[in-house]
This record gives structure tokens, C-alpha cells and sequence, in this order.
């Protein structure tokens, strides 16, 4: 019997190197893997996950701490060996990697902040029915509450009933109702935005029918497959997820819908609730942390079988996961921007091969790695079988205003013929920098070598790398002239132009969607909700608008500076660009209306755009894996980046040179760098990018010669970070 647990305690240390060892009490000899411990460590409490079980330990049992008690709540087992794999995978250590996979809640700290609520139900009983029908003696608050229950004819809250508790609690010690303690739990509502979700599935279309059928075979047989779903916007992915999900439920299987940002995508959580009811469970950060709880111990107990959220939702607590749906796959959201800094696409495709379990990545934009790795089914077809919108490049060379004469004179058609109109601009605020027209100073931010950007409404000038904000000032604080010049448009700007556009129509609505105006609870949800409720008018906003919104009466998409995605130097610029103007176009046209897109861009030969402006995924696909394979970037290399940072003049570049030197070249590798890279939030910082041809071999060589560095004082005052599959 084992008498030993293995814990590894949730601190954050970097240097601490666990699992310890714990004697248990006969009180806890029934805690398993994956249990959660409050262990005394040094001359802490800390929380602690077993990972591992023994019958003896090295260290003689009377040396050894015993816990001092156990979570209400641990995680499954197959989660903890998740959590150690994706420790290695991206460079993190078992702690962090563990605090992943934790309930929501449960924190890092020895005490939980969230418990289960639970209620007190009153039953009539026998008794109790026969004293109403005695016309026994009872007290008016008693005869109602008794009444109540009658007519209900099923328990009910003991609080809400006539007399609340203190009647119940009297009619129970008559014997009259019994009293049970039933859990509560709190759960989230599904706004619903756009069409209504139904609840029943429609006949697939024989497109749907036949992506389906690999999906379903491979989910009867138990193997673990990999499909790629690529289907045009509006082709009728979502009903396959759904399908497929019906199809695991149908197997006694469990299923994990990943979807980006759920506050953008509510449309595709209602139909997910909408036809399952409870056997959904949603999990995302803007829920209350009870409600997350609450919805992570109704998986965990197998109440609820279908898991619906952002990246994080890959740790579900499911057990016989059949299924895992990654929607729009390309969506940059699944990469966590945090150590473990893991790829919820990645982490994804491992949990489903582990468990036996089918994924199924969707998207009309898919990544060159999906594209090439993955056996593929197609939607080619819209479901109402309309074309895809036509989309017009139009050439800003030699323009003199943020948009065009033929952008203008769209909008303004949209207008007459009370349609609506989504417009896209990967900017936010008024305009992108100001400068001095006298002495040419550059307002920039103070802690990072970047420029400000102009927020009007707020009198601020903000950086949008570190969120440091000063006052606006009219005046120049190096020559004190007043001449500032503003330059370029964000989306604040545009509004303010639109808005003025359109003042004399005060049934042509412009709403704003970017992170300015949705702060706070709801707020996307709020915003889209009013642009379906409105008869006609103009959404505009950042990357936001182009998600996947399902408007049927937007006849015109318009893309300003389509090009400003490529100027950034990345090897996914080209994809990223291509997405952008896929995705939104996809927004135009999915009604009776018939749809049209204009593309703004200072390059219109760009093949990203060409290509997206034909709504050609494969060309552009087969094109970029080209390019890739020539430059050996992925999915042809893995890339690993490690950042070194520090206050200190000198000491980021230092580092970074210490660990190239001690990395020298690993095999089947390429090693770029060290380079400067912009100072951030007052800390400079060099980059090196490790091009590997053996992941594995390359992501454990990064992982020692970082170590040790780190750990030499030399370099102490430096911070690294690592991310393999930066994105
Ligand atoms: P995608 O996820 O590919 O953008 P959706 O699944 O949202 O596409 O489908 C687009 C629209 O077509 C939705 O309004 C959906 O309800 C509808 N739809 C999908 N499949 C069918 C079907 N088989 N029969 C009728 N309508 C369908
Ligand atoms: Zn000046
Ligand atoms: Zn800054």
C-alpha cells in the first residue's frame, strides 16, 4: 500500500527542483495522482500536486513532513502527465506547468478561494401532504409553504419558500417536509447574438455530410486522427463540429470545442448550448471564478460531457475525451502569451493522441503546418450555396485621405440601401505618432523605444507595448513649438470621419469594436448585439470585426491598409496578411443583399493580398510553403526564441551572448543572433532564434544552456525567457 506521495509544490521557483516526498496519514491513504495537497515547505503551507505514488521514499520516515490536508477537488491523472510534458516541451518547470491544469480558483496558495454552493431543498412528504389534507393545525406561513410544495410538485429551494428557512426547518422537525443539502450550481448565461441558435440539427448537406464521415469512422474505431477541416467562411464548419460532437456523445465519448476569444464568438457558444443543454459546460476567463468552478466540477464529475472555451478550455477535466474540435484554427489566440508559453493547438494534438481521441482542426484560412501535416476534408461551397463576395483591390499609392473615393462612395450605397457595412482597420486609437514640425522630436514612450499613439477622446498619448500614459500636450517639450503634426489614422480617427459622414442619417449607426471600447464586462457581446439589432449602419474596429461574426445583411467589407500586417518583420507576415483578408471578406455576402469587398493597400501585387482578393487559400498555401522550405522556417524547422532582458546597460546583450556561446551550434541547428530588439517596459533586451531540424534535441539544448547562465551570478541581473513556437 502506498504510504509515500510525491508531491511537486505550486511555487513558482525556478530552481527549485521537485517532486518531495510526503508520509500520509491513514486520513489521506486514499489520495490518488493528481489530489491536491496543502504541505508544510520550509516555513510555508503551499499547495502541492501528487504526482506520483510510492510504498517507501529514500529518506527515512521520520525525516518526512505529512501533508496537512487535501482539496475538496483534485485533477484527473492524465492531466498531471500533461502538465509534465508540457514542462518540457516549452522550456517551463512542472509547477507552472501543473498550475495549468488546476481548478479555477484553486490558485497557488495553501487555501482555495472558491468551495461548491449548495442549497437546502424541502420535499413534502407523506406527512406533510396528509396534514394538508387533515386540515391539520398549522401556522399561515406553514400551510402556504406546504401549499407551495404541493403545487410544485418537486423539491424546492428551502430560502424560497413561504417563511423561508425558518418555517422549512419547522416543518421538518414535524415531519411534515425533508430537508436535503442538494449542490448548486452557478451557471453562465449564453447571450445570443445574430440568428437564433436551433436546437435541432438541419439535414447536412451531402459537402457537411461527407467531412463528417472520416470524423464519425475514426471516433467508432477509437483512433486517434488528426483532420483538417477546411471550409470557406460560411460553408457550414460549425454544424460538423456539432455533428461530431453528437457522434462522441452517441460513442460514450466526451468531446473539447476550442474556440479564440469567447467574448467575439458567442454566436458559436449559443449553438453549442442550444443543442446539448447541460451536457455543455463553458469555461472562460470573463466568468465569475464560483461560475468557472462550478463548470469545471460538472466536467470533472461527468455531469456535463462537452467542454466549450478559449485555449485554456484544453484541460477540461473530461474523461473519455472522444473528441477535440480547434475552431479557426489559424487564430493567433491559442498561443499563451505566458511561461508555460504553450500552444494550445499543439497541447491540443498531444491530449487527443494520448487519450485515443479524434482532432479536428477547422478553418477558411488554415496554417501552412495544418495544411501540409494533416489529411484534409473540404467544405469548398457557402451552405446557401451563394458565391463568395467579389473583392476589389484598391491601389492607395499617391492617396491623399485614410479612405478612398470608391470606399466612400460604398459606404455610402450601404447607406441608401439600408444595408451595413463592416470596415477593418488593424489600428487603434486617433492617430499612430505625433511628431514635432519644428524640430522633428518623436513623442515616444518612455520605459520602450516606440512612439505613442494619440488617444483623443481621453487628452492621452498612450504606448500600446507596456500601457504607459501621459497627457496629450499641444506644445513641443524639446523646442516648445506649437506645431504637432499627427500622423496617420487609427480606428478612433475613422469613427470621427465616419460618424461626421454620416451625421445627417441618424438611422446609419458607426459602431467602434476594439479593446478601447469593449472594456469591461460583456462589452463585445453588448457592441455586436446592438450592430444586429440596428436596421442598418457601419461596424468598424481592429482584427476584432473580422472574426467569425455571421451577419446575414453585411453586403460590403472593407479592409484599410491591408498591407500594414506585412511591414512587421516576421516569416508569418505573409499568412497573417492572407488571414486577415480572407477572414473578413468572409463577412460580406451572407444574405439575400449579395455582398462586395474593398481591399486599401500601398501593395496591391502582394501575393498575400492577390490571393486572399481571389479567395484562393490552396494557392497561397502552396506558394508559402515554398518559401518556407527554401528559408527553412516551419513547418520545415522548429524555431525556439530566447529573450534576454535587463535594466541594467549592457547585461541583456551580455547574456544573450553567453548563452549562444554555451548553446555553440546544436546539431541539425542553425543559431541567429544575438540581436537587439526594441527596449521594453525600461528593460533592454537581444534575442536568439534557434532553427532546429531535431525539436526535441534542440528545445532540451536551449533548456540547459539557459540554466546555466541563469544561474551563473555573472548574469544575474538578466531575466529569460524561452519560447519554442514563437508566434
Ligand atoms: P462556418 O462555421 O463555416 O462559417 P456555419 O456553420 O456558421 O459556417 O454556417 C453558416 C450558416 O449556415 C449558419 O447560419 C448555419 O446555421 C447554416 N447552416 C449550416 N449548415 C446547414 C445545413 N446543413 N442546413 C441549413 N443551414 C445550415
Ligand atoms: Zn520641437
Ligand atoms: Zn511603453
Amino acid at each position: 500500500m502506498p504510504a509515500i506521495a510525491k508531491v511537486e509544490p505550486l511555487t513558482t521557483a525556478r530552481t527549485l527542483r521537485g517532486p518531495f516526498d510526503y508520509r500520509l496519514p491513514a486520513a489521506l491513504a486514499e489520495v490518488e495522482v493528481g489530489a491536491l495537497l496543502v504541505v508544510p515547505f520550509g516555513r510555508r503551507r503551499v499547495l502541492g500536486v501528487v504526482v506520483d505514488l510510492a510504498s517507501e521514499s529514500s529518506i527515512p520516515p521520520e525525516r518526512l513532513a505529512a501533508p496537512i490536508n487535501a482539496l475538496e477537488q483534485g485533477v484527473p491523472a492524465d492531466l498531471v502527465r500533461l502538465a509534465h510534458w508540457i514542462a518540457d516541451e516549452y522550456c517551463s518547470t512542472p509547477a507552472r506547468a501543473l498550475g495549468l491544469v488546476l481548478p479555477p480558483g484553486a490558485g497557488t496558495g495553501p487555501s482555495p478561494r472558491v468551495r461548491a454552493r449548495s442549497a437546502l431543498a424541502a420535499e413534502l412528504t407523506t406527512e406533510g401532504a396528509a396534514a394538508l389534507d387533515d386540515r391539520a393545525r398549522l401556522g399561515t406561513r406553514q400551510r402556504a409553504a406546504l401549499e407551495a410544495l404541493r403545487a410544485a410538485d418537486a423539491p424546492l429551494a428551502a430560502a424560497e419558500l413561504p417563511g423561508g428557512h425558518a418555517t422549512a426547518r419547522r416543518l421538518a422537525e414535524r415531519g411534515l417536509v425533508a430537508l436535503e443539502r442538494r449542490a448548486r450550481p452557478r451557471r453562465p448565461r449564453h447571450e445570443s447574438v445574430g440568428s437564433a441558435a436551433p436546437a435541432e440539427s438541419p439535414p447536412l448537406t451531402p459537402a457537411q455530410a461527407a467531412a463528417l464521415a472520416p470524423v464519425e469512422a475514426a471516433i467508432a474505431a477509437g483512433r486517434a486522427e488528426r483532420l483538417l477541416l477546411h471550409g470557406v467562411t460560411g460553408s457550414g464548419k460549425t454544424e460538423v463540429y456539432l455533428s461530431a460532437a453528437e457522434a462522441a456523445l452517441a460513442r460514450g465519448r466526451s468531446a473539447i470545442v476550442l474556440v479564440p476569444e469567447i467574448a467575439l464568438t458567442p454566436q458559436i457558444v449559443a449553438r453549442f448550448a442550444a443543442r446539448f443543454g447541460d451536457t455543455v459546460a463553458v469555461l472562460h476567463s470573463r466568468m465569475g471564478r464560483g461560475q468557472r468552478y462550478d463548470e469545471w466540477r460538472r466536467l470533472r464529475s461527468g455531469e456535463a460531457r462537452v467542454c466549450v472555451g478559449p485555449r485554456s478550455a484544453v484541460f477540461a477535466p473530461l474523461a473519455d475525451l472522444g473528441l477535440v474540435v480547434v475552431d479557426e484554427e489559424h487564430d493567433a489566440s491559442y498561443k499563451h502569451e505566458g511561461d508555460p508559453r504553450y500552444d494550445a493547438r499543439r497541447v491540443a494534438q498531444h491530449r487527443a493522441a494520448a487519450a485515443g481521441a479524434v482532432l479536428l482542426a477547422g478553418s477558411a484560412t488554415p496554417r501552412p503546418e495544418s495544411w501540409r501535416e494533416l489529411p484534409r476534408v473540404g467544405l469548398p461551397e457557402r451552405v446557401d450555396g451563394r458565391p463568395l463576395p467579389p473583392v476589389e483591390v484598391v491601389d492607395m499609392r499617391g492617396a491623399a485621405h485614410a479612405l478612398h473615393p470608391r470606399t466612400r462612395e460604398a459606404l455610402e450605397r450601404v447607406r441608401r440601401e439600408r444595408r451595413k457595412a463592416i470596415v477593418l482597420l488593424n489600428r487603434r486609437g486617433w492617430s499612430n505618432f505625433l511628431s514635432c514640425r519644428s524640430c522633428g522630436r518623436v513623442w515616444e514612450c518612455p520605459h520602450c523605444d516606440v512612439a505613442l499613439v494619440l488617444h483623443r477622446a481621453e487628452q492621452t498619448v498612450a504606448c500600446h507595448h507596456c500601457g504607459h500614459r501621459e497627457p496629450a500636450v499641444e506644445r513641443c517639450g524639446a523646442c516648445g513649438s506649437l506645431s504637432v503634426a499627427r500622423h496617420g489614422a487609427g480606428t478612433e480617427r475613422l469613427e470621427h470621419e465616419l460618424a461626421d459622414a454620416f451625421a445627417g442619417d441618424p438611422g446609419f449607426p458607426v459602431f467602434r469594436l476594439d479593446s478601447d471600447t469593449v472594456a469591461g464586462r460583456g462589452g463585445a457581446a453588448g457592441l455586436l448585439t446592438s450592430f444586429d439589432a440596428a436596421g442598418a449602419g457601419v461596424l468598424l474596429g481592429t482584427q476584432m470585426v473580422a472574426k467569425g461574426h455571421d451577419f446575414p445583411d453585411v453586403t460590403l467589407a472593407v479592409v484599410l491598409d491591408a498591407d500594414a500586417t506585412l511591414r512587421f518583420p516576421d516569416f508569418r507576415a505573409e499568412e497573417r496578411t492572407f488571414a486577415l483578408v480572407a477572414q473578413l471578406a468572409g463577412r460580406a455576402g451572407r444574405g439575400p443583399g449579395g455582398g462586395r469587398v474593398l481591399v486599401q493597400t500601398l501593395a496591391p501585387e502582394a501575393p498575400s493580398i492577390a490571393r486572399a482578393a481571389h479567395h484562393d487559400a490552396a494557392g497561397f498555401l502552396e506558394d508559402e510553403l515554398a518559401r518556407r522550405e527554401a528559408l527553412r522556417y516551419p513547418p520545415f524547422a522548429d524555431l525556439i526564441r530566447v529573450v534576454c532582458a535587463s535594466a541594467q546597460p549592457g547585461a541583456a546583450a551580455e547574456a544573450c551572448g553567453a548563452v549562444a556561446r554555451r548553446l555553440g551550434t546544436p546539431p541539425a541547428a542553425a543559431v541567429l543572433g544575438p540581436a537587439p530588439l526594441f527596449r521594453l517596459r525600461g528593460r533592454e533586451r537581444s534575442q536568439l532564434v534557434v532553427k532546429a531540424g531535431d525539436r526535441a534535441a534542440a528545445v532540451r539544448a536551449v533548456a540547459e544552456a539557459v540554466a546555466a547562465v541563469a544561474a551563473d551570478r555573472a548574469h544575474r541581473r538578466a531575466q529569460f525567457s524561452v519560447d519554442v513556437d514563437p508566434q
